[in-house]
């Protein structure tokens, strides 16, 4: 089960779905309010969510306060500027663009839409983990392949994994929260091994961060070329900084795959302001670029600051570092809040001493690296 997932305490009662009953939750981490107030500490360096503390385009803070107008309007139910500009952006028909509430949302509408009980989903260990939650939540049966022991993906078990019924491929490219980065021979081989009538999902929540390298691969070329359905996954939480506006999308194969996800999505699924500040924000490529830039530099700061501490640093290709120490994360990572410093342990078997940590603003990820010292002894 993936670390992001707590286990339920007890099953719930008898009147929900057995799905329901056993569903792990997603363990979204700790806000700083939360923090403050469990460990009374003043200053918190929030570094477990993968925000981008750079935020949005300015312009995105100049627009915003124009919106307050059209509060009482209920939101454009379709969405047209924004799959307008997201079309544009992307060189795709507008037919074939789905806004989510958040890009999780969207992982959640294709659970709904394709699954049904027992089907198989074949996904990577560790893993986000709604791309677990939501095909358990339909009665999906999960088949996680672990990374290697050096923090890469396992085409070979992949492939095997493929060779049996499939109903749905889905991983983050790179992973979320490895950070390694599937290149092109790897990620063509994995998706021929793949059964042609499954569902091929690939999620590029970090995208913006990993084409920054040369080798990171163009999935939705490299899907187009087969005669099979698929689904890429983007996000306006990561590189973009609108995280609490809940903006994800999907481009997909065809305007009939779109239509599928279209028929099980909420109408409203998200708001005026998520939307005019996500087109926004889409238009001014260079504040995005600029923060990207400033982040990669600060994480590979970072990454070679922790290998210099003598830890095991996986391959990153994202706004994040996960690495591995000699004690039981979730014990490491309370004694970083005793500072204020919020990390994500893992807690998931065979990673139960690896911590994720974001790529904050420089003084952040300086405070991380001197309390991590500290605790490591
Ligand atoms: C952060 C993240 C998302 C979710 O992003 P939202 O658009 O905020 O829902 C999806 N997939 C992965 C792998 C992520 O890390």
């Amino acid at each position: 089960m993936a670390e992001t997932i707590a286990h339920q305490a007890k099953a719930h009662p008898a009147f929900c779905r057995p799905e329901v009953r056993t569903l792990p939750r997603y363990n979204a981490g700790l806000s700083e309010e939360a923090v403050r107030r469990q460990f009374g500490v003043e200053e918190i360096s929030k570094l477990g969510s993968n925000e981008n503390p750079y935020g949005p385009s300015p312009r995105v803070l100049r627009e915003w306060p124009l919106l307050a107008g059209r509060l009482f309007l209920y939101p454009d139910a379709n969405a047209t500027r924004l799959r307008e500009g997201i079309a544009r952006f992307n060189g795709v028909a507008m037919d074939r663009v789905v806004i989510g509430n958040g890009s999780e949302q969207i992982i959640r509408m294709i659970a709904e839409a394709c699954l049904s009980p027992g089907e198989r989903v074949v996904t990577v260990r560790p893993a986000f983990g709604l791309h677990e939650i939501h095909p358990l939540l339909m009665g999906g049966v999960v088949d996680a392949v672990p990374v290697t022991a050096g923090g890469q993906f396992d085409i070979d078990g992949l492939c095997r994994a493929l060779s049996r019924p499939t109903k749905i491929l889905i991983f983050s490219n790179p992973s979320n929260p490895v950070g390694c980065m599937m290149k092109e021979d790897a990620l063509r081989a994995v998706i021929d091994a793949c059964p042609p009538e499954a569902l091929v999902v690939v999620d590029e929540a970090y995208r913006e961060y990993a084409e920054t390298d040369a080798d990171y691969p163009d999935a939705c070329a490299i899907l187009r070329e087969q005669g099979r359905p698929w689904i890429c996954l983007r996000t306006f939480s990561k590189a973009y900084g609108l995280a609490a506006l809940r903006i994800g999308y999907a481009l997909t194969s065809s305007a009939e795959v779109a239509s599928v996800l279209e028929t099980v999505r909420d109408t409203f699924n998200t708001t005026m302001p998520a939307q005019e500040m996500a087109a926004v924000a889409l238009a001014d490529q260079s504040h995005m670029r600029n923060s990207v830039a400033r982040t990669v530099a600060q994480r590979d700061r970072v990454a070679a600051a922790l290998r210099a501490m003598g830890l095991f640093v996986a391959p990153t290709h994202t706004n994040f570092v996960f690495f591995r120490t000699a004690r039981d994360a979730m014990s490491v990572a309370h004694d970083l809040l005793e500072h204020g410093v919020i990390v994500k342990p893992w807690k998931e078997k065979g990673f139960e001493n690896w911590i994720r940590v974001s790529i904050g603003l420089p003084h952040d990820n300086d405070r991380f690296l001197t309390h991590l010292a500290a605790v490591l002894g």
